[in-house]
């Protein structure tokens, strides 16, 4: 995957393609309930199994899968509760599929077993990525 093109999950547009329409990528929230739902939504089980920290840094929904008041007046930022509802192309997952969800990023090498949290996590990694969605 090229770095710094976000591709849709759902439709696999990648960012960089050439096209009319401006599309705006979203990437998956980290709040869980809120992830849980957009995986659901997004139906590939294979999703399911990466840690929450990952699908918010990595992957992304376009703008294709939201409906125009699922957006801010200014049609630029999603709205914080705002889950894909349009194009769905999969059926929904169960809610067995869902069982493994959240997963998170461990560091076995500093404190064995340790479940690092969202937050903490992003702190050490990228302050950046801290609050720019869903604030
Ligand atoms: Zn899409």
């Amino acid at each position: 995957m090229g770095k710094g093109h976000r591709r849709c999950e759902i439709c696999h547009i990648n960012e960089a393609w050439p096209r009319e329409e401006k599309l705006l990528f979203t990437s998956f929230p980290l709040n869980p309930d809120r992830c849980r739902e957009w995986l659901k939504r997004v139906g590939n089980d294979e999703l399911v199994d990466l840690p929450i920290e990952k699908l918010h840094e990595r992957r992304n929904l376009c703008s294709n899968h939201f409906r125009r008041e699922d957006f801010n007046k200014a049609g630029n930022r999603l709205n914080r509760d705002a889950v894909p509802s349009l194009n769905l192309i999969a059926p929904p997952l169960t809610d067995e599929q869902l069982l493994p969800f959240p997963q998170h990023i461990y560091k076995p090498s500093e404190s064995r077993g340790k479940l690092y949290s969202c937050t903490s996590y992003f702190r050490a990694v990228s302050p950046a990525l801290l609050g720019s969605y869903w604030s």
